[in-house]
């Protein structure tokens, strides 16, 4: 293991992009280049490192999110591969939140797509900073300046390229110390001198970086008015403080498949990502707020949790403190106590033990119930939990056989711990266990898990769609809980108005009862009690959405009135007042990003008019053509196979929830 590097020589990052841009061969190629592994594996023959997973493995697909460290010139970088597939979006949230700088892998032939824009967005709202990768260039179709003004022009954003492939062949020119970059035979790039070929290309080239940092940096505006030259370690200290403050974004490319233009990006990461210490100042990063040195009280945050035959291993980052080895940590959520007996760093598949981590590592807590979501912190603070998304889809599973019945449940909850994105409920006729996720690869990955790492033998229905209900107008209820008998009775008495909200608003709960008709004590469990009406479903059998709930009046018996009583009144009168106010069931609609070789364009937009799809939006990428459009969840189904067959295999789409509408 090699020695511990100072705080502001960390880098943790996450790779991220749309599906099939490059992203795991990248992460292979940047382990290879810093020795930290010896063969370099291929996404296409099934044996990279981050992809571990058999599930992974036989999809060709990232799923787990894996944590990568590796070492660059005295310089510790931790790679999150990130999915690019939207069913995982929850993988996205959490590497998003744990990491400090981002490489946005594009495909030169693509530009932009889809999935891009919503993990560049979702990095926008927590302030990361950000480099970007034009991968691919050595693919026919490639076009780097068009990569750029479609990543310029999507993210509004000033882009500097910090190489330029150079026409004529498979190499790039370094801007920023005039070299020619190609790939030596064995796999890394060699830089040699330019050719004077090249040197206008490279003047220019530089000449855009001083321009661009001029925007910014007084000296750099002083020294492209006047003309002067620019000391490369001047203009790598502007870029640094442009990327920080988001700025620009830098820009590299290379070919992640060939290993050309690897050794400049990871140059580029140490000199201009940052280090946890420099994200401390972020306003838009309240985690980081509390990151200080590691001599102050620890905070830890738990992100992600793993189970399997060596136990649960909690994946946590450090934002302050120290986390010990044999040490105890007080957890923020039910306030009890944890023994941390083994702290890893992991590589991959493996582990390395360590005696501490400290503020910026990400490190894994061995065998401790922990929560994804939990904060480790000795005062008390909680760090905000993960933001997830509401399940979809839903399928039915029913377990082979008794031993599987048996085993059955405990192995979904472990399921539920590590994926906080799926739910589970049961069929309101069959009682069949009902699992709803976010999507149906996702179900489908978590069905395989089920049955080859738990060993449960299951069999699940086809998908189906999580509908909701809603009320179309207002409605009032009395219910009056009472029972009398041996012992303390029960008392409560609510009178509860519910009224339609705008869709996608959630439930809401209003206290307007007059003057302690309902003390205010129990006011809260009027409120618990609507809660778990909505969430149990409404008339129609399904989670209620979009309602105002108004405590408008009741009573009290000042020996028989408790929390119970009242939740469970609370419950009754909201179930009431529900079928008094019209229900409709509402169904998911899906946002779709299309795009396919424009020869299938009409064989694709027949389909989608059959499905009950609205076309909102058709455009151009390169060769390609893109359809943005809506459609319901229930008739996309199976869709992306029936795409790819209907396309032989060269329709891509990208989806994500836009909202709720009623079943037509
Ligand atoms: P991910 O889905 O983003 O992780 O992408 P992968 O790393 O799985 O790569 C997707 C496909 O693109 C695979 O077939 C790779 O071999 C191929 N690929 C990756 N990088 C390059 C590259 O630089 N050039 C070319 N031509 N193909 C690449």
């Amino acid at each position: 293991m090699p020695p511990r590097v100072s705080i502001s020589r960390l880098r943790n990052l996450g790779i991220v992009a749309h599906v099939d841009a490059g992203k795991t061969t990248l992460t292979e190629r940047i382990l290879h280049a810093t020795g930290r592994i010896h063969a370099f594996g291929s996404v296409d023959d099934g044996n990279t490192v981050t992809d571990s997973d058999p599930r992974e493995r036989s999809r060709g697909i990232t799923i787990g999110a894996a944590a990568v460290t590796t070492v660059h010139q005295g310089h510790e970088l931790t790679l999150i591969d990130t999915p690019g597939h939207v069913d995982f979006a929850i993988e996205v949230e959490r590497s998003l939140r744990v990491l400090d700088g981002a490489v946005v892998v594009l495909d030169a032939a693509s530009g932009v797509e889809p999935q891009t824009e919503a993990v560049w967005a979702a990095a926008d709202r927590r302030g990361i900073p950000r480099i970007l990768f034009v991968n691919k260039i050595d693919h026919p179709g490639a076009d780097f300046d068009a990569a750029v003004r479609s990543a310029a022009r999507t993210f509004g954003v000033e882009v500097v390229p910090l190489v330029v492939p150079s026409p004529d062949e498979l190499a790039l020119v370094d801007l920023l110390d005039g070299t020619r970059l190609e790939t030596a035979r064995g796999s890394t790039d060699q830089a040699t001198e330019l050719p004077a070929t090249l040197e206008s290309l490279a003047r220019s080239g530089r000449e855009r970086i001083v321009e661009a940092c001029a925007g910014f940096d007084e000296n750099m505006l002083r020294a492209f008015v006047e003309g002067a030259a620019v000391s490369t370690d001047a203009l790598i200290a502007a870029l640094r403080r442009g990327t920080l403050s988001q700025k620009i974004v830098p820009c590299l490319a290379g070919s992640a498949k060939a290993g050309l233009g690897v050794s400049r990006l990871l140059d580029a990461i140490i000199a201009l990502l940052p280090s946890p210490l420099d994200r401390t100042s972020d306003s838009k990063n309240e985690d980081a707020a509390h990151a200080s040195s590691d001599r102050d009280p620890l905070v830890a945050f738990c992100f992600k949790e793993i189970h399997d035959d060596y136990g649960q291993r909690t994946f946590v980052r450090v934002y302050s403190g120290t986390l010990r080895k044999g040490a105890s940590a007080l957890v923020s959520r039910n306030k009890k106590r944890v023994r941390i007996g083994r702290l890893v760093r992991v590589f991959a598949d493996s582990v390395e033990d360590i005696d501490m981590a400290v503020p910026g590592d990400i490190a894994a807590i061995l065998g401790v119930a922990l929560s994804t979501g939990d904060t480790l912190s000795d005062e008390g603070i909680a760090l905000e939990g993960l933001d997830v998304r509401e399940p979809v889809v839903a399928i039915a599973i029913e377990p082979s056989d008794a031993e599987a019945r048996a085993r059955l449940g405990p192995a979904l909850r472990r399921l539920l711990d590590e994926d906080p994105s799926l739910a589970l409920g049961a069929d309101a006729e069959t009682g069949q266990t009902v699992l709803r996720g976010q999507g149906e690869l996702h179900l489908e990955v978590t069905l395989d898990k089920l049955r080859d790492a738990f060993g449960v033998r299951v069999r699940g229905s086809a998908p189906r769609v999580a509908y909701r209900e809603t009320i179309t107008q207002l409605a009032e209820s009395e219910v009056k809980h009472v029972k009398q008998g041996g012992g303390p009775g029960q008392y409560a008495h609510v009178i509860l108005r519910v009224a339609p909200r705008a869709r996608g608003s959630g439930i809401t709960f209003v206290d307007r009862s007059e003057g302690g008709v309902v003390p205010r004590a129990f006011i809260p469990a009027v409120e618990a009690g609507v809660r778990e009406a909505a969430a149990c479903g409404g008339v129609l059998g399904h989670p209620v959405d979009d309602v105002e709930a108004t405590l408008v009046g009741g009573s009290f018996h000042s020996h028989d009135s408790s929390d119970l009583a009242f939740s469970i009144a609370g419950r009754k009168a909201f179930a009431e007042a529900l079928k008094l106010g019209a229900p409709i069931v509402l169904e998911p609609v899906m946002r779709l990003e299309i795009v396919v070789p424009e020869a299938w364009l009409g064989n694709v937009l027949g389909d989608l008019a059959a499905r009950r799809g609205r076309v909102e939006n058709l455009g151009t990428r390169g060769e390609r053509k893109t359809i943005a459009a809506r459609a319901p969840l229930s008739e996309l189904i199976g869709y992306v196979t029936r795409l790819r067959s209907n396309t032989e295999g060269r329709g891509t789409v990208s989806m994500s929830l836009a909202g709720y509408e009623p079943v037509s």
